[in-house]
């Protein structure tokens, strides 16, 4: 069933998501992911930062003990370790300020970029990516407003599911980097 709303209508949705916008702003959320439905557990962080906080602290102390590292390392999963748990922060960090900038402002070509994450997400890369190209004309009817809280929805839909597999992608966030580093002859971290 179609329904047609007049531009009053249409100004009463954008002052709602306003306030709903304003409402997750001055909500208590965590430091680092700013996922507003997340309660707080300690230190300003949710319950997913914070055991990450823990980890990573206690594998800081672990590798901080450890004698300096040798050709045949019998510590190296230790170290990595404590390198997978810094690149899982600094993932909770990098979706919290994309949540974050989302409620400032959103152009209908982030809105398709974060359709085809989503597609891709669900079905995978290849058949996910062509669902979503070159369809941003749809999106310029949409208003400001509603362009932010489509794209805000989409933004914790995808964080809901990074915090899933966290582990996961942060290794492989380790891995890329390390491979990327061995490529430019660096020595590897
Ligand atoms: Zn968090």
């Amino acid at each position: 069933m179609s329904q047609k709303h007049n531009p009053d209508q249409l100004a009463v949705f954008d002052n709602n998501i306003r306030a709903r916008i304003e409402g997750i702003r001055q909500s208590e959320r965590c430091l680092w992911c700013k996922n507003p439905n997340h309660p707080l557990k300690a230190k300003g962080l949710c319950s997913h930062c914070y055991r990450w906080d823990n980890a990573q602290r206690k594998l800081f102390q672990e590798v901080s003990r450890l004698p300096a590292k040798t050709a045949r390392d019998p510590y190296a999963e230790v170290r990595r370790q404590l390198k997978i748990a810094n690149e899982a922060i600094d993932l909770c960090k990098i979706e919290g300020e994309v949540l974050e900038d989302i409620l400032d402002r959103t152009d209908s070509r982030s809105l398709e970029r974060a359709f085809d994450a989503l597609s891709k997400r669900i079905l995978g890369g290849k058949r996910g990516s062509q669902l979503f190209d070159q369809n941003t004309s749809y999106f310029y009817d949409f208003s400001e407003m509603q362009r932010i809280w489509l794209r805000h929805l989409i933004g914790m839909l995808l964080e809901e599911m990074n915090r899933k597999s966290r582990h996961k992608r942060a290794f492989s966030s380790w891995l890329h980097k390390r491979n990327a580093a061995a490529d430019a002859g660096a020595p590897a971290k």
